[in-house]
């Protein structure tokens, strides 16, 4: 199936009302509320990609013996639309999202969604529910695609028989009272990803098992979890949403290096590219924790920050663990930090020429 088999369009005969519309798109938060719409795409092993539908926003019926229930064999992606002030929308290098979700599914098993039918979806949904996405600054719709295994069998194999969805939903600015540097949690006990693991893919098991360490950090007053490699627990991986950098005293910006356990972010790629093209050295290698503890204490790392699509570039000032804490919770957000930040959000929002072709 490719682009020139036309989506039937099914609008919902009981949308949201302007009013409460409206209400809404002005306390968002995320991942709370969702357009009146949604598509759907089936795959069967006979038939391939079939049935390409927008239709109204609502529960799916699933039969209980599903692969997906059972094994897990489920993947998404995240993205955002982000309005301009001519009142267009635009999303973010969707197609980076499309080629990692087709890796994303070759892991897992599962069909992979063509690039032109996973762009083609997107602009499906957001024209249909354009009216749901924000204007206020640092709001966008956040765009969910995912795709299940749902065969109705329980042998432990590849299912035959599966089902992609996209889902959108408005989402708040993140940092309502601007941009605040975060305190991240050290996983000295557990690992996300294992060497020739899932933790390149987009899977959902990989966020379950996320989630304990998580607890842990809320109960320590951190925002999110730093996880290191799972076989010496010595080197810098990922935080559980958000890939981590650090820049030197000398200006070079360094990311660990794509092992096959980190999740390969959007964000990661373009701030790297806007990076080089200000002149800064962009290093991916193996960072250890004792380069990153040392430096923080000796000066030789004078920022460190993580980034995704949700929260685009965040500051952290202090890694808490187990008995320590290295850095300082009250110092402020990195220089080079919020400038890349500042123009990486210029780009999305249309405030200066998309110099690189980013925006679709
Ligand atoms: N790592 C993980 C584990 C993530 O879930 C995300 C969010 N998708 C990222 C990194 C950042 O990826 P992106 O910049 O594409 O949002």
């Amino acid at each position: 199936m490719t682009t020139s088999t036309p989506f039937t369009i099914k609008l919902s005969t009981n949308p949201t009302s302007q009013e409460n519309r409206e209400t809404i798109l002005a306390t968002p938060g995320f991942g709370k509320y969702f357009s009146d719409h949604m598509v759907s795409i089936d795959w069967s092993i006979e038939r391939g990609w079939f049935d390409a539908e927008v239709r109204p926003y609502g529960p799916l019926s699933i039969d209980p013996a599903s692969s997906v229930l059972h094994y897990g064999q489920e993947i998404f992606e995240g993205l955002k639309a982000y309005r301009h002030a001519d009142g267009s929308v635009w999303t973010f290098r969707p197609e980076l999202n499309a080629a990692r979700m087709m890796r994303s599914a070759h892991r897992l098993a599962l069909p992979e969604l063509p690039l032109d039918l996973f762009i083609e979806s997107l602009k499906q949904l957001v024209s249909v529910d354009k009216a749901w996405v924000p204007s206020a600054p640092e709001t966008s719709m956040y765009i969910r695609p995912f795709m299940i295994a749902n065969e109705t069998f329980l042998g432990v194999r590849a299912a035959e028989r599966a089902a992609y969805y996209v889902i959108a939903g408005p989402a708040g600015a993140y940092f309502a009272k601007g941009v605040a540097p975060v305190s991240i949690w050290l996983a000295t006990d557990f690992a996300r990803a294992a060497s020739g693991g899932t933790g390149a893919a987009k899977c959902g098991g990989n966020y379950a098992g996320s989630l304990l360490p998580q607890k842990e950090a809320y109960a320590n007053g951190c925002s999110q979890v730093l996880f290191l490699d799972a076989s010496e627990m010595k080197y810098l991986e990922e935080l559980g949403g958000m890939n981590v950098f650090i820049v030197l005293k000398n200006g070079t910006v360094v990311t660990p290096s794509l092992t096959g356990s980190i999740l390969e972010g959007v964000t990661r790629e373009s701030i790297m590219q806007l990076a080089r093209d200000r002149g800064h050295k962009v290093e991916e290698r193996k960072i250890s924790f004792d380069e990153l503890r040392d430096g923080f204490s000796n000066g030789d790392v004078a920022e460190v920050f993580a980034c995704g699509t949700a929260a685009v570039m965040t500051p952290i000032v202090a890694i808490k663990g187990p008995g320590f804490v290295i850095g300082d919770e009250s110092a402020p957000a990195g220089e080079l930090t919020m400038s890349l930040r500042q123009e990486l959000t210029d780009i999305q929002y249309g405030h200066i020429p998309d110099r690189h072709g980013w925006l679709t």
